[in-house]
């Protein structure tokens, strides 16, 4: 069921996005060479224990997951592409990492995340990030009122094959709202003009995700962690936005 949040509940949202903002501004400052994963889970978790707030992932058991996610945050390390387990590795020089964050603040939920190099990048993976990056902008741009979810999903799609990559359908964007995955679906491609009409008070996550060298994912021995079918780098970044008569409202924006 597609829920529409009143101008003043998208108000109560806002700490949500904000906070969680600063929770990957905070690990993603952190998110070093040599910085075990472990370390970064612990740290979210502290920020949460700090603002009182609740974390999404941590009891998350849905039918894919082999058992309860049991971190706060998902570590996507290189060839990981989403859902990454946070496990005992020490990040290294050139490793691609994608932080991915969703928390629950006096009710209300804010997902989000965010890919970057840790120490030296390789310019392959940098333009895999800026094309993330761009999808993401062009589907925010996308969610006014006068469109439709098809042309969400057709900017997000039209940004990746412009730069030759395919696009997986299997896991995209979704509603956010009390709970951290609500409809309606955001595939990350589509058809202009098709789909659900955008609503003032909509709220969803957009999350483009994108691999270097295919579109085919397979789940890790941890039972969580997706990785690309080839084993080429994977980035991926996601905002919730709001629908407001005044165009898309970002409400996990960040510093950096
Ligand atoms: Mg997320």
């Amino acid at each position: 069921m597609i829920e529409l949040r009143t101008p003043a509940e998208i108000e109560q949202m806002k700490p949500a996005g904000a906070f969680v903002a600063r929770v990957l501004e905070a690990t993603r400052e952190a998110s070093q060479v040599g910085v075990n994963l472990l370390e970064i889970d612990e740290l979210a978790h502290q920020m949460i224990r700090d603002e009182g707030a609740e974390s999404c992932y941590i009891d998350y058991h849905p039918s894919f997951g082999a058992s309860p996610f049991g971190k706060v945050i998902c570590t996507s390390v290189n060839d990981a592409v989403l859902h990454g387990l946070p496990h005992d590795y020490r990040l290294r020089d050139g490793d691609l990492l994608t932080l991915d964050f969703a928390a629950s603040v006096d009710g209300w939920v804010a997902d989000s995340a965010v890919s970057f190099v840790v120490g030296t990048a390789r310019s392959e993976d940098l333009r895999l990030i800026e094309v993330c990056e761009e999808a993401l902008r062009a589907g925010i741009a996308a969610a006014h009122v006068g469109n439709r979810m098809g042309d969400v999903s057709a900017a997000i799609g039209a940004v990746a094959h412009a730069h030759g990559f395919g696009v997986n359908t299997d896991f995209g964007g979704h509603g956010v709202g009390r709970t951290m995955h609500g409809d309606p679906h955001v595939p990350n491609d589509g058809r202009p003009h098709r789909g659900y009409p955008l609503k003032p008070g909509l709220v969803f996550a957009i999350e483009p995700w994108l691999m270097l060298g295919t579109d085919e994912i397979y789940t890790d021995a941890d039972g969580w962690t997706l990785r690309s079918a080839d084993g080429s780098r994977a980035a991926h970044v996601e905002h919730t936005i709001a629908i407001t008569p005044d165009g898309p409202l970002v409400l996990t924006a960040r510093r950096r």
